[in-house]
């Protein structure tokens, strides 16, 4: 997927701690997304008592939310193993009748970004994921013939930042589709004190608040604020993270009070200074910015509308007086009020 810069990538980096170490692997541990995992544990307790495997799942939502963590978890729960690839990583249609033929009874196979399947690989998928068969052909020429083998059962469990642009027979053959939400403060406090507790750092609850209010509703960025905070604690504070040293260090980082950083705030301020606010075509608008528009689709618009800041129209993207405000512009007037951006007098720490 497109990627972003800085600290509020949703997107995995080099200088994240791995994600390995962050993952919680049993059901306990996944914060928050009640309604998808309570429907799962009826799933997999209705999947275990019939001996068979759980139905087919596609996972969708913004980077970073959790899909590949829970398709683990799956696995995990269900005690099968997990074959884990992306959509853009499988080339050819012989590719994925290789990778389906060596699945073992029950094991789940992981997907990511499987809008990207190239559509003869995706066609490879439907009756593999209805019938648990591939079609191949052997031999070439004239003597070439098709051959039905048939597969073990398996479990496919698919992961998209675009559900939109899954295919409508590629939908159709999931039993069942989630669509995972940003997290609330709760979640995302409760996923910073399990992270600090495995990294073994101090932290108290106002420095657990301060950086779950900062973290875009995403639990990837709420693992790598905790752990850009640590640095800063270890090396500015006495190691221990408080609010006041979290406020520091995301100052530092350019975090705004609502969690936003510096690519935010150009995005909504090149719509109110160059479009008069929109609407405003995502294709134009990443232009002005020079980022591509899947980024912005992706990665920097999905939290701007959770907050309002943002609506779309079919005429493109449109500033809301919410958006004007954040950025210290009167909605009505159209007149700045505050310096903008004031992260130090939005966050008084
Ligand atoms: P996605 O596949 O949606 O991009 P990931 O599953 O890779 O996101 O999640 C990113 C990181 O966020 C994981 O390494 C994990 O540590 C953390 N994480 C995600 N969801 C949760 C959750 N519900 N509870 C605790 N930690 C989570």
């Amino acid at each position: 997927m497109a990627d972003r810069e800085g600290p509020l990538t949703p997107a995995q980096t080099e200088d994240d701690v791995p994600e390995a170490t962050l993952r919680p692997r049993r059901l306990e541990e996944y914060f928050g997304q009640e309604r998808i995992k309570e429907n799962l544990r009826i799933a997999i307790e209705a999947a275990r008592g019939r001996g068979d495997s759980l139905d087919h799942v596609l996972l969708h939502g913004p980077p970073g939310l959790g899909k590949t963590t829970l398709a683990m978890i799956l696995a995990s729960e269900m005690g099968v193993s997990i074959r884990i690839t992306s959509g853009p990583a499988i080339e050819r249609a012989g590719d994925l009748a290789s990778l389906l033929t060596s699945l073992q009874q029950g094991d789940m196979l992981f997907i990511d970004e499987i809008h990207r399947l190239p559509i003869a690989v995706e066609e490879v998928l439907y009756p593999a994921m209805e019938d648990f068969s591939v079609d191949i052909i052997l031999g070439k020429g004239p003597k070439a013939r098709d051959v039905r083998l048939k597969l073990n059962r398996f479990t496919l469990v698919g992961a998209t930042t675009r559900y939109a642009r899954v295919s409508q027979p590629l939908r159709d053959r999931f039993g069942t589709s989630f669509r995972l939400e940003f997290y609330d403060e709760e979640a995302l406090s409760e996923i910073v004190r399990r992270s600090a507790s495995v990294l073994r750092c101090s932290i108290d609850e106002s420095g657990v608040t301060q950086i779950a209010n900062r973290s875009r509703g995403t639990a990837r960025i709420a693992n790598r604020l905790l752990s850009r905070v640590r640095d800063y604690a270890e090396v500015r504070a006495d190691g221990i993270i408080t609010a006041p040293v979290a406020d520091a260090a995301l100052a530092q980082l350019d975090i705004d009070s609502l969690g936003l950083d510096q690519m935010d705030r150009t995005l909504m301020s090149a719509m109110a200074e160059r479009f008069d606010g929109g609407p405003v075509g995502l294709e134009t608008l990443a232009a002005a910015i020079s980022e591509e528009s899947d980024t912005i689709m992706d990665v920097y618009e999905p939290y701007l509308l959770k907050l309002g800041f943002l609506t779309r129209t079919p005429r493109g993207r449109v500033l809301t007086s919410m958006g004007y405000s954040h950025l210290g512009i009167d909605p009505e007037t159209r007149v700045a009020q505050t310096p903008l951006f004031g992260i130090s007098a939005a966050d008084p720490s």
